[in-house]
């Protein structure tokens, strides 16, 4: 219609604008677990707690003794685009979890935010953010690290609070991620609590922190978290190819499950969700598996950070790689050949 008049621009406030980034960057619980598990990590820790009620949705809580976070620098840990781990100048060559400065501040948009912290040789300090409106910084007591609270998560936006789905379900992906973590960081020691009611809660998952080299603690770990029938019945996987690396284990054929659950994949430490690389992983058992069976494994490709850009989603279960070809060759050939080795031989040769 001509006769109305143009519609005026406008600029957003910062809340709406976190509101709308939080859409994305925390789409449930376990989203909000995972970017709070990758700042503590990223700052160091060797301990990592994770605290939930009611499946996450009324309470989070994440308690680290990394670095921590110095009390003058609260208040822009919670503003948009504000980071330690990067200076913009080089996107490529990223080493942390972390680099958008998205997490925290979205969390304040849709959650009751509260994060203390304290450097070793300074005073702990506290701030709290609630609907994108942030308190004063006031001092706090704690030994070291960062406790990071989020309670009431979609309070403020209940139309997605409605897509949750059960406390139940929730539990369940929000223990989905802190093992997936687990995996990646062996030596880091991690437990999960349901803490809903009034009790004293529940231990969901703990996982003691590895010794030993990095091959020997995956191994113990991967015991840990999917099993010692998966640790004894998997194949080490070693091997490198024009600077990508790939290591971790790889079932036997015997081991196989009727559903994909057992295959899991890392990025220079991320835990991904790539077609491209469960094609690799299934393309790899072709001979040894018959179609209606999915391998179990837990690979890890290492590379330069230039050669794969994680950049892609904000929730940054994808990548791209460079040479993907590259990728998909050297998870083939390395997990043909140690089934071969291992005495396994491909299922139209066991046939004929
Ligand atoms: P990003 O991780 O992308 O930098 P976040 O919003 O997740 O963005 O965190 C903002 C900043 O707050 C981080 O760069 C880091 O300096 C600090 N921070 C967040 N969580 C922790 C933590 N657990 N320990 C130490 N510093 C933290
Ligand atoms: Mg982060």
């Amino acid at each position: 219609n001509i006769s109305e008049k143009a519609p005026i621009i406008r600029q957003l406030d910062d809340a709406a604008i976190n509101r709308i980034a939080a859409g994305e960057v925390v789409e449930r619980p376990a989203a909000a677990v995972k970017e709070l598990l990758e700042n503590a990590i990223d700052a160091g820790a060797r301990q990592i707690t994770v605290e939930y009620a009611d499946g996450g949705k009324t309470l989070i809580r994440v308690t680290d003794d990394g670095r921590g976070i110095v009390a003058s620098d609260l208040p822009l840990a919670l503003a948009r685009h504000a980071t330690s781990k990067i200076d913009g100048s080089d996107l490529l060559n990223i080493h942390t979890f972390g680099f958008r400065g998205e997490a925290l501040p979205s969390l304040g948009a849709v959650g009751r935010l509260c994060i203390t912290s304290r450097v070793a040789g300074q005073a702990g300090a506290e701030i709290t953010v609630q609907g994108g409106r942030m308190g004063e910084t006031r001092p706090a007591a704690l030994n070291g690290g960062t406790i990071v609270t989020l309670r009431d998560l979609f309070y403020a936006t209940p139309a997605r609070l409605k897509f949750l789905r059960t406390d139940r379900a929730e539990a369940q992906a929000i223990g989905d991620v802190v093992k997936r973590l687990a995996m990646a960081e062996p030596f880091v020691r991690f437990v999960l609590r349901d803490v809903s009611g009034d009790g004293p809660g529940r231990e969901v998952f703990r996982a003691e922190a590895e010794q030993g080299d990095l091959f020997a603690a995956l191994h113990g770990r991967l015991a840990q978290v999917l099993g010692r029938e998966f640790a004894e019945n998997s194949l080490p996987i070693d091997a490198e190819r024009e600077g990508l690396h790939l290591t971790g284990f790889a079932a036997l054929p015997t081991y196989s499950r009727g559903s994909a659950v057992a295959q899991y994949l890392f990025v220079n430490g991320r835990p991904v969700r790539d077609k491209l690389l469960v094609g690799a992983l299934r393309g790899a058992y072709f001979d040894f598996l018959s179609r209606d069976r999915h391998p179990a494994a837990a690979l890890f490709l290492d590379c330069d950070p230039t050669l794969v850009d994680v950049n892609v989603h904000p929730a940054k279960s994808e990548v791209r790689f460079r040479d993907p070809g590259l990728a998909r060759g050297l998870i083939v050939s390395a997990l043909r050949h140690a089934l071969a080795k291992a005495g396994h031989r491909a299922s139209s040769t066991v046939a004929s």
